[in-house]
């Protein structure tokens, strides 16, 4: 059975930015609008999300770890229309079985935070802090010295969570993060609207030559923006679609966005974006791999034709 897991394990969390990853993605889904991540030697020693969500009840916090225990699906129907962004009930199990893991929590009513250590085979004990949730993963694959040997320097494995954090704090500009490693903080991103989130993230040289895109068809809608390549953007990691809500990485959009520019531009470098794309969730399949990373749309044809007319419209409206 730990065996299982930790293969298991290395599908769902294969280094420490998809740890964070999935760490965060519990706390949105608890509602949280304040998360804190602090990390120790490019989270391989020390991953610690701290977020105001909802908290997990006392006797609730051993099933958090097991696995296939979710609080997020009741029956098949939802399983087709997932709102929330986890639902396997695999992430908390998984990473336990590889790391050693403490969770602290507390809900609104508790009159205090209770705390659960190693596995779903351990007792809650009280403990104190806010309403909210902590979630410590220390020594990340210490049972598993092969998986460890793979990762990079904690400086790589460190921009992995970065970017990780970012794709996040992206699509959630209402939610403040704030990320910190070895002890100084990294970024610290208030709360607020689109634009200044992708400015506190961009830069602000990204303000001068950006375009704002907004279109609807009635079935689709994309909205967003699109950079100018220049010397200083140029960059292929600044390229953020999402795909209601959720950052993704598709071929086929990164191909019609690549078409408008050669279209309009007729340059071949490397584009800056972001992009949101909303559609009907019965049109797209999202759970094509358990990073959820990739998508597969039922009318993938038509979503091409799509976003190639609107960014190529948007792009035009200034080298015009
Ligand atoms: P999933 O997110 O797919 O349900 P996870 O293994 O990621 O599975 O989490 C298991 C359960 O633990 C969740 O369904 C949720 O009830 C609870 N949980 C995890 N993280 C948090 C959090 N930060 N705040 C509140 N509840 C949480
Ligand atoms: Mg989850």
């Amino acid at each position: 059975d730990q065996l299982i897991s930790q293969i298991a394990a290395g599908e769902v969390v294969d280094r420490p930015s998809a740890v964070v990853k999935e760490l965060l993605e519990n706390a949105l889904d608890a509602g949280a609008t304040q998360i804190t991540i602090r990390l120790e030697q490019g989270g391989v020693k020390r991953i610690a999300i701290t977020d105001n969500g909802c908290g997990i009840p006392p006797e609730q916090l051993a099933l958090a770890l097991a696995r296939h225990a979710t609080s997020k699906i009741a029956s098949l129907d939802d399983l087709e229309n997932v709102g929330t962004l986890g639902f396997r009930g695999e992430a908390l199990a998984s990473i336990a079985s590889v790391a050693q893991v403490t969770i602290t929590s507390r809900t609104a009513d508790g009159e205090h935070a209770w705390e659960i250590s190693g596995s779903h085979e351990s007792q809650p004990t009280p403990s104190s802090g806010p309403v909210g949730t902590t979630i410590d993963v220390r020594e990340l694959y210490f049972n598993t010295p092969a998986r460890r040997k793979f990762l990079k320097s904690d400086q790589t494995e460190f921009g992995h969570c970065s970017e990780a954090v970012r794709r996040i704090a992206l699509s959630r500009p209402d939610v403040a993060f704030s990320l910190s490693h070895n002890g100084k903080t990294v970024d610290h991103w208030n709360a607020g609207g689109i634009d200044k989130r992708s400015l506190q993230i961009f830069g602000d040289e990204f303000a001068e030559v950006r375009l704002p895109l907004d279109e609807d068809s009635g079935e689709l809608r994309l909205s967003g923006f699109v950079g100018l390549p220049t010397a200083a953007r140029n960059r292929a990691d600044s390229q953020y679609f999402y795909v209601n809500g959720r950052f993704v990485r598709d071929k086929l959009l990164t191909h019609a966005v690549r078409m408008a520019y050669q279209d309009v531009l007729h340059g071949d470098r490397f584009p800056s974006y972001v992009l949101w794309l909303d559609l009907d969730p019965a049109q797209v399949d999202v759970n094509v791999h358990p990073s959820k990373i990739e998508v597969r749309f039922r009318d993938g044809r038509a979503i091409h034709q799509f976003i190639f007319h609107a960014v190529s419209r948007a792009l035009a409206r200034t080298s015009a």
